[in-house]
């Protein structure tokens, strides 16, 4: 049985991850500090004979015994609120975490998948963004935090490739939603469902004429899983073409919801991308991977996971 460790497991893509290799029959060690994660996430596998799960912070040294085949390294915090709130950490889990994975992988002789991010484009001036753009990022914004140590993350898997000879993967993920988002993160899909179930009014930042591309969760598990597989080192974006400005998109989710709320408008946060949109020609080409679920097909099933919670889940307020 192949062995594979998954970091971040207990957070939102890398539960889904968990799932998907634990049914292809992997031997799955999912690791996790808890920091945004939820083990209600993964408890469901607790029980499996091929899950184990590791309660370990990866910025301090990692440990396995026994063989390992592949790592999937998932943990960081991925939400504006979150990475605002722990900047540090933020820095420390794409810098001294990857770089301890990597080392493990080397140590392993496994192969190595890093979950990088659209953030790496920053403010994009090129639009839609291809791999070959080297972005528009500030090195001291608040938000640079999470794009400078995504950007040294990639920097530092392609030297272990290079001068070590490590087998290396990079997805450039853009936005992902689906079940399992954490209600109170404050990225824009649990927010606007979030106030539309509470009853409360759409909070769109600035304008809302930014726009955003959302990619649903078993798309991009299945590029993440051929992305792995496939034997293309430089990065590559997986995400959904499909863009819409924010405020069509609290239009959009305004009547999905019907419960009959209206739009207020808030301060837009610093550095917030204006435009986000991936090309994704070379997921195309290579990993012949596109998505498949539509954006209403998409934020039909997240609503109605949203709706299952209970009303303390509902009403925890985190910021
Ligand atoms: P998430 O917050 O739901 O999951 C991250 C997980 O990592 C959490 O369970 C958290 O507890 C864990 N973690 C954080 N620091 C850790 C540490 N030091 N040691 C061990 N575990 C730690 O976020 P997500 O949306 O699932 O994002 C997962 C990965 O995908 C991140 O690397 C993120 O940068 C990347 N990504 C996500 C998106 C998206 O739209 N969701 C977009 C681009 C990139
Ligand atoms: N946003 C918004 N209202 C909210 C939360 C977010 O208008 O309550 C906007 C945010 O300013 C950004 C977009 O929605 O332009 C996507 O934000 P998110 O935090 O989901 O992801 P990111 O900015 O990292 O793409």
């Amino acid at each position: 049985m192949k062995r594979i460790l998954i970091t971040g497991a207990a957070g939102f893509i890398g539960s889904h991850l968990c799932d998907r290799f634990v049914k292809e029959e992997f031997h799955v060690i999912g690791m996790d500090n808890l920091i945004t994660g939820d083990l209600r996430n993964i408890e469901h596998l607790f029980p499996l004979e091929n899950f184990e799960f590791h309660h370990h912070d990866v910025t301090e040294f990692v440990h396995i015994s026994g063989k390992l085949d592949y790592i999937l390294h998932f943990a960081s915090p991925a939400s504006p609120i979150d990475y605002l709130k722990i900047p540090i950490h933020t820095l420390k889990v794409s810098s001294l975490g990857t770089h301890n994975l990597l080392g493990l992988a080397k140590d392993k002789e496994a192969r190595i998948l890093i979950a990088s991010t659209s953030e790496v484009y920053g403010d994009p001036l090129v639009h839609p963004q291809s791999e070959d753009y080297y972005g528009n990022v500030s090195t001291i914004s608040p938000r640079g935090v999470y794009d400078e140590a995504k950007r040294f993350q990639e920097s530092m898997t392609m030297a272990y490739h290079r001068f070590h000879g490590l087998e290396t993967r990079i997805a450039r993920i853009f936005n992902t939603y689906g079940p399992r988002m954490r209600l109170n993160d404050g990225r824009v899909i649990p927010a606007f469902i979030g106030q539309a179930l509470r009853g409360e009014d759409l909070t769109v930042f600035g304008n809302g004429t930014q726009t955003r591309s959302f990619c649903y969760i078993s798309d991009q598990v299945e590029g993440i899983y051929r992305l792995l597989f496939s034997d293309y080192v430089e990065p590559v974006n997986i995400g959904n073409p499909e863009e819409i400005t924010i405020r069509e998109f609290a239009e959009e989710v305004m009547k999905l919801t019907a419960t009959g709320q209206k739009i207020v408008y808030r301060p837009l946060p610093q550095d917030d991308p204006m435009q986000r949109q991936p090309d994704i020609t070379r997921a195309n080409e290579i990993l012949h991977w596109e998505p498949k679920v539509s954006r209403a097909e998409g934020m039909q099933k997240t609503y109605d996971y949203f709706k299952s919670l209970s009303p303390e889940e509902l009403n925890k307020k985190e910021h």
